[in-house]
């Protein structure tokens, strides 16, 4: 399956007609989030492909209705605290970041295992129905001293951390930690989970049959 990824930061062109030519092949697209609802349904209308996402921190202010703020992009599975299959692939989700200062979407790292731990029921039934826990775990923040920053807004959980090592997915993909220097790392391995700062856009290309044991051989495209 070809992803399309996006998190963070709106790409002009990306947000231009030209999306159609330079991602058109692509099968599903997911959001990291902190991202305005307008560019994520810019996106999916002009590609026509389902658009799953998690919300950001900055995304109180990102709505496009203001008479609605909890709504999310019209056409995109949110994919908070959920675990559902999409496209053949298992996915999960946890929205927000770090706790530091009063608004939506943000967690002590004490509420973020509550999260954690509510997705565990969902994993181990997937286990059961399908073989495996989990493909792609998509969230905000990063894990715990992975990509992740000193200061408290750019802090790490680790409870993704945990949930990472224990069910192996063969992506993590998150945002929020902004890319200014080609030298960031945002590319990384933990066990055998690929774990990808989205920061801006990638294209992934899952390359495994959904249904057979998943390896570190997905092919990571940019
Ligand atoms: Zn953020």
């Amino acid at each position: 399956m070809r992803v399309l990824a996006v998190s963070d930061k709106v790409v002009p062109f990306i947000y231009s007609p030209q999306v159609r030519q330079r991602f058109d092949d692509v099968d599903l697209v997911i959001s990291c989030g902190d991202l305005p609802v307008n560019y994520l349904e810019y996106i999916i209308d002009a590609l026509d492909v389902p658009l799953v996402y998690v919300r950001g921190n900055h995304d109180e202010s990102n709505s496009y209705y203001p008479d609605k703020p909890d709504a999310g992009p019209r056409g995109g599975l949110d994919l908070h605290g959920t675990s559902v299959m999409v496209k053949g692939e298992l996915m999960a989700g946890i929205q927000g970041c770090l706790w530091y200062r009063p608004g939506l979407y943000q967690y002590t790292q004490r509420e973020m295992w509550l999260q954690a731990l509510r997705l565990v029921p969902g994993l181990l039934l997937n286990r059961i129905r399908y073989g495996r826990y989990l493909d792609v775990l998509v969230t905000h923040a990063p894990s715990w001293g992975l990509h992740d920053l000193p200061d408290l807004p750019h802090q790490g959980l680790k409870a993704f951390r945990w949930l990472v090592m224990t069910f192996q997915p063969a992506y993590h993909l998150h945002g929020h930690v902004h890319v200014y220097s080609p030298q960031t790392v945002t590319h990384s391995e933990l066990g055998t989970t690929q774990v990808i700062n989205v920061y801006g856009f990638r294209q992934i290309l899952t390359t495994d049959i959904a249904g057979q044991p998943r390896t570190a051989k997905n092919q990571h495209l940019s």
